[in-house]
């Protein structure tokens, strides 16, 4: 941490910045903070500016383009606050931003608004108040620890923070959401796990966004934690140039299956001013999501989510089409149809509005109300 790149000078140590990255860092300055650790600055390729690693942490000029001006907090997070930095926007479980500091500073960041921010900044008595509400609302039984990012702490305020999170009844689920196993791996020691571990049961989510970040240091402390008994997932942001194509996306989640992470959310890029250059369509997004459908282990592929005011929503693709009769007409991941005779027991109403479609050819022999039903492929494919 201490030894972090924010200065040119430092910066030229690991690549040749170009015209625009020197002037952004410059005009940028006023408008959100720049860190870079220096294990992470090694990853960057010193001279693609285009390199993915690069592009997350590296100021640029389109940062500066007019792009929803103003718009800080689109999930109206202060607003679900009923303490400092205490979200609670889902009935059973709050988000507790514990700090606003970071490792490294994301430069498409969604609380861009107070991380890397003195005044976000949380006293112990702040920090305390925030207890004193989990407390004394009884229906949170999951706390997500957050930020900014809780592993900035040392061990004796982490330990202040579990034990107290522990000692409330109702709390089952301590979660945190750190992204040191990408940034600074190294601060997974084996002190921190063994603090953790007291407190089971943790859960720990981490944010890949590349399999270049997959490196044997970022193992080795995915590895520890595990050993401690941690399960850890994944939380991706979709970001256009960086992981907006079906390779890379399979790329990283089968790269951190095989170091036993589940990939746990994509996540649509937030309408946060500075990061037009990052985002990518939805309709992109959900394309990606179908190349991924049945081509890699199902546990392999995240949700795909875009986080609103009023809870996060799938952006699934409906592999169901309509009804026709009393099948169900659907895709397959295959891109042929398949026909599902969809049984109703005597007398119950149907809740599934599906739209009704002409009967498709090949299916109106089955005789339909009979209790044996065959299901089979409209289309078939042979591969
Ligand atoms: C995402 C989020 C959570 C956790 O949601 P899960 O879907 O349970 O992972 C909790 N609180 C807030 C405010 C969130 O944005
Ligand atoms: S690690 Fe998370 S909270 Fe910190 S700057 Fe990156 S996206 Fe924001």
């Amino acid at each position: 941490m201490q030894h972090r790149v924010h200065d040119v000078e430092t910066l030229c140590q690991y690549i040749n910045p170009t015209a625009d990255e020197l002037a952004a860092i410059e005009a940028t300055k006023a408008v959100f903070r720049w860190n870079i650790t220096p294990y992470y600055a090694r990853l960057m390729d010193q001279d693609d500016p285009n390199c993915p690693i690069r592009k997350q942490v590296v100021p640029r000029l389109d940062e500066l383009e007019p792009d929803l001006v103003g718009v800080v907090d689109p999930l109206e997070e202060v607003a679900h606050s009923p303490v400092k930095n205490l979200i609670h926007n889902y009935r059973d479980r709050v988000a507790f931003c514990v700090t606003s500091e970071c490792a490294i500073y994301c430069r498409y960041c969604l609380r861009k608004r107070m991380v890397g921010d003195a005044d976000f900044m949380m006293r112990r008595a702040e920090h305390q108040a925030a207890i004193d509400y989990i407390a004394a609302h009884p229906e949170i039984r999951d706390v997500l620890l957050t930020g900014g990012d809780p592993l900035t702490f040392n061990e004796a305020h982490l330990d202040w923070l579990l034990s107290r999170l522990r000692a409330i009844p109702h709390v089952e689920v301590i979660r945190l959401g750190t992204r040191m196993p990408v940034k600074l791996p190294f601060r997974i020691t084996d002190d921190l796990c063994a603090l953790l571990q007291q407190y089971h049961p943790i859960w720990v989510n981490t944010h890949f966004n590349h399999p270049k970040e997959l490196t044997d240091d970022a193992a080795e402390g995915l590895d520890r934690l595990l050993r401690a008994g941690v399960p850890i997932g994944n939380q991706t942001v979709l970001l256009r140039g960086i992981n907006d194509d079906a390779e890379t996306l399979r790329t990283l989640s089968q790269g951190l299956v095989r170091l036993r992470v589940r990939p746990y959310y994509l996540y649509q890029a937030q309408l946060i001013g500075g990061t037009a250059h990052l985002r990518t369509s939805i309709e992109k997004g959900m394309e990606l999501m179908e190349a991924l459908q049945g081509t890699t282990t199902g546990f392999a592929i995240p949700k795909y989510v875009l986080d609103t005011p009023y809870g996060k929503v799938p952006l699934t693709r409906s592999y169901v089409q309509g009804r026709a009769g009393d099948h169900v007409i659907m895709k397959t991941p295959r891109g042929t149809r398949w026909a599902e005779p969809n049984p109703l027991p005597n007398g119950e109403a149907r809740t599934l509005h599906l739209p009704s479609l002409p009967l498709p050819d090949g299916i109106a022999t089955i005789p339909t109300g009979s209790d044996t039903f065959v299901p089979f492929a409209v289309e078939r494919e042979v591969f």
